[in-house]
């Protein structure tokens, strides 16, 4: 391929983070996306938990998240046919012991969402009848939390992309690459592929590909987080409980598809690999449940396990390498790479052409120099 047939950019990945990546920039760039795997969605983005919360997570992810809440709610002509997000709610609850957690709770969620309200006891026990009467002392509700439709997402930001001219190739594992006269040549498949700049969207494996290039690893940890679906309790219209999540977080549930989905909100860190879930947390997950409510868990229906994947600091990694020219990291989307999506996606696109973070998104708080790697230090 000549140089001037070379794309403009190669995301590597198909999850949310490269979807939403390839939406934005093929609006103005000539975009290829590889994706290993023969259906985009098969790590990460394939197995979340599909919650919507703006209390959740640090000032940053709070950030992305709000900025990304008019996209999802009306997004643009012909992105889908179905909502992207529906009400649900999410109801902080806590014992007599964890009322210091929930105070905290409140305070911080308080701090970027007008509409949380503290709860009573009974008041939760009255939104969620099936918690053991006296279990919950207390609670925080956030009423704006929303349920996702990520496949809807998803496949959105991929049809979007492909109509701008993006092309998106699956089976298509990135084995190799190097830079030379300004220009990638990045190995896949079998084949050499020219690009200006290459896009790191690889989930779990964002270190791995920075090895590759030779840029500086970010620390990126994967953590293995397991989710359960069971029969929800029979006689119970539970379809529109808010969903619960534990004030020190030990726990999550929620209704989904007619069912129940629950989590022991586990956090083990692992290589990158296509995880699956362990016995002990799966017993975990039914325990915690089963303590807090009158639930009997007899029949599990599906369970599954993904990775989240963190830095330090537990924000995202979003910009151009500060040691290696052409390399763009959109790297470390944690427990929240779904909801910030179409802001990350944006800010991604922006930097990656050389504009600062659009104006509406600064207004949300934010900031280039938050997510950027040039904050682990330079080679
Ligand atoms: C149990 C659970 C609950 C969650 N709940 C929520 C939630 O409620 N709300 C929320 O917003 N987020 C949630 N998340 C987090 C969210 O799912 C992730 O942040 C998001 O999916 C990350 O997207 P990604 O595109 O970075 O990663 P991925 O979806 O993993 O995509 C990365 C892609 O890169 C590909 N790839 C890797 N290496 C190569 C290579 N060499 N060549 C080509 N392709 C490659 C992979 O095959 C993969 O498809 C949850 C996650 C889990 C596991």
């Amino acid at each position: 391929m000549t140089q001037d047939r070379a794309f403009d950019f190669v995301i590597i990945g198909a999850g949310m983070a490269g979807a939403s990546a390839a939406y934005f920039l093929s609006r103005s760039a000539r975009v290829l996306v590889l994706e290993m795997e023969a259906q985009p969605g098969y790590h990460t983005t394939g197995r979340s938990a599909a919650l919507y919360t703006e209390a959740y997570g640090n000032a940053p992810i709070r950030a992305l998240t709000s900025g990304s809440r008019e996209f999802l709610t009306g997004p643009p002509d012909a992105f889908t046919e179905t909502p992207v997000l529906t009400p649900r709610g999410v109801m902080f609850i806590g014992r007599e012991d964890q009322l210091g957690s929930l105070d905290e709770a409140f305070a911080s969620g308080s701090e970027h969402v007008d509409s949380m309200q503290r709860l009573t006891g009974a008041e939760v026990l009255e939104r969620v009848p099936v918690l053991r009467p006296g279990y919950a002392a207390a609670g925080v509700l956030e009423p704006e939390a929303m349920d996702m439709d990520v496949n809807a997402l998803h496949q959105g930001f991929l049809r979007g992309a492909k109509r701008n001219g993006a092309e998106i190739r699956s089976n298509a594992p990135v084995d190799g690459l190097n830079r030379s006269n300004g220009m990638w040549n990045i190995h896949a498949n079998g084949e050499q592929i020219l690009a200006k700049a290459v896009i790191n969207a690889a989930g779990a494996w964002c270190d791995v590909i920075a090895q590759m290039a030779g840029a500086r690893p970010v620390g990126l940890i994967p953590k293995r987080r397991t989710a359960i679906l069971f029969d929800g309790p029979e006689g119970e219209a539970f379809a529109d409980w808010p969903a619960i999540i534990d004030a020190d977080e030990e726990f999550y549930a929620r209704p989904e598809s007619g069912a129940l989905m629950g989590s022991p909100a586990d956090e083990t860190p692992m290589a990158p690999c296509d995880v699956q879930p362990e016995e002990l947390d799966i017993a975990i997950a039914v325990d915690r449940l089963q303590q807090a409510t009158t639930l009997e868990i007899r029949r599990i229906i599906r369970s599954w396990a993904g990775l989240r994947s963190f830095v330090a600091d537990k924000t995202p990694v979003v910009g151009f390498d500060p040691g290696v020219d052409g390399f763009f990291w959109l790297a470390g989307q944690g427990g929240y790479g779904i909801q910030t999506a179409p802001s990350m996606g944006r800010v991604a696109a922006a930097l990656a052409i050389g504009d600062g973070v659009p104006d509406d998104l600064k207004a949300f708080g934010v900031a280039a120099a938050d997510l950027s790697p040039s904050r682990f230090g330079q080679l």
